[in-house]
């Protein structure tokens, strides 16, 4: 295949409740474990959320559904021809902490809502999960219906029907549900198709400027590299608008904080793109879709350890400015969502106080805020770690409801 169509060119982010089958979908159609990600762990873009890329490919001669596969040979030995490349951001199982999971929504354009066949509906991710979609505004959405394989048919319906029950007035009302078996690899062509037509490429302007969402960052270097053999610190994450092309400028923004005679201030950085890699291929330039990695300028020790990672990357003077506080309007759900029955705390959601903590993801920033003050559909915080973020952002909401973060509304920067 050539480069354009290996390089992904939308982000479909997984979701669910845990167990439900997310992994074992991605595996099926990328044929990459995102649990494991070995493969980006070597080149040094992976990501706390795995991504995995998947080639959708057809069948020449067979008609829709049937068509559409991921294998490069089709049943009657002919050669699959490929379609579009897409990227799959596997929300993490287990501690569903919200905040990673709506840091990856910031860049996802669509999804895949996987619902196993097997439990009633909704479960507590699955309610959770599709509120924060529809908070976020991610319309794009196919339903799974996974492990169709361990039910009869009675329960397929009946489940079927739960899920309809369930979606009703939500973002997802119209999404197709398609039954499936990720481990069994049945159906597929039909989510396919389903992904095809409901998760479109968005229509992208190449002559914005480039916004890139950095997810990670890292220094690639073994230990005791020598000074000629140094690389620039790599930053990992996700092109949002734009293009970027080796031998490009780039400001990245906080940035690094420093301190200069007892004042702490920060401070954006500059540097060039050195090097691109994109769907596994090292790039000239690089479009919105999929994971990113750009080897840069920077000393390393800068971009270790995801010392990067939430911040916005992009060409210098373009980018939003920095803010340790700032206004927003706010939106507060009705109950708290995706609680555990045997968890204890209120499900009714307070207003916002002042002086309360709220954890707040603004693209793939995550940071705590204190409220310094909150009046009617509004407060101001004061963050710990300042973001760069512009007026008008999305704002996800979380405040500590018993032991977790519990998403609780949505806030519109003013
Ligand atoms: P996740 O937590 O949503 O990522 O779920 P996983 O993909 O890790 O799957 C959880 C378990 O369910 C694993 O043991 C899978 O092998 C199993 N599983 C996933 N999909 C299917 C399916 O379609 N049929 C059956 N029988 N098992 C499945
Ligand atoms: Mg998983």
């Amino acid at each position: 295949m050539t480069e354009a169509n290996t390089q992904p060119e939308v982000n479909i982010g997984l979701v669910g409740h845990v167990d439900h089958g997310k992994t074992t979908l991605v595996q099926a159609l990328s044929g990459s474990w995102t649990d494991q990600h070995s493969e980006e762990m070597k080149r040094g873009i992976s990501i706390r959320l795995g991504y995995a890329d998947a080639t959708f490919r057809r069948c020449p001669g067979v008609d829709e559904p049937e068509c559409y596969t991921v294998d490069e040979e089709c049943e009657d030995g002919s050669a699959s021809e490929p379609v579009r490349t897409v990227s799959f951001v596997d929300a993490p199982g287990h501690e569903t902490l919200m905040a990673t999971m709506l840091s990856g929504a910031s860049i996802m354009d669509g999804a895949v809502l996987v619902v196993s066949a097997t439990e009633d509906v909704p479960q507590a991710q699955t309610e959770e999960h599709l509120m924060a979609l529809d908070l976020i505004g991610i319309e794009n959405i196919v339903i799974a219906q996974n492990k169709v394989d361990l039910v009869d048919r009675d329960r397929a319906v009946d489940n079927h029907r739960q899920i309809q029950e369930f979606v009703e007035g939500t973002v997802a009302e119209d999404a197709p549900i398609v039954p499936v078996s990720a481990q069994q690899e049945v159906n597929l062509d039909l989510l396919i198709d389903a992904i095809e037509s409901e998760i479109p490429t968005p229509d992208r302007d190449p002559g914005e400027s480039a916004r890139m969402y950095a997810a990670r960052s890292f220094d690639i270097n073994r230990p005791g590299a020598t000074a000629e053999d140094l690389k620039g610190g790599v930053v990992g994450g996700s092109l949002v608008s734009g293009e970027l092309s080796v031998g490009d400028g780039l400001e990245i923004r906080p940035g690094r904080e420093v301190d200069e005679e007892g004042q702490t201030e920060w401070r954006p950085l500059e540097t060039t793109v050195r090097s691109l890699q994109a769907g596994n291929n090292d790039v000239e330039t690089a479009h919105p879709g999929g994971l990113l990695g750009v080897g840069t300028g920077l000393d390393p020790s800068l971009t270790k350890g995801d010392a990067l990672a939430g911040q916005v990357a992009g060409e210098p003077g373009t980018l939003p400015p920095t803010r340790e506080e700032f206004e927003m309007k706010v939106d507060l759900l009705d109950r708290v969502v995706g609680k555990e029955d045997d968890e204890s705390g209120e499900s009714d959601i307070e207003d916002i106080s002042t002086g309360e903590p709220l954890m707040l993801t603004v693209g793939t920033a995550t940071t705590v805020g204190a409220v310094t003050s909150a009046r009617d559909g509004e407060c101001e915080v004061s963050l710990k770690r300042p973001v760069c973020a512009e007026e008008g952002a999305q704002i996800a909401i979380n405040r500590r409801v018993g032991a977790r973060w519990r998403l609780i509304g949505v806030g519109t920067l003013a």
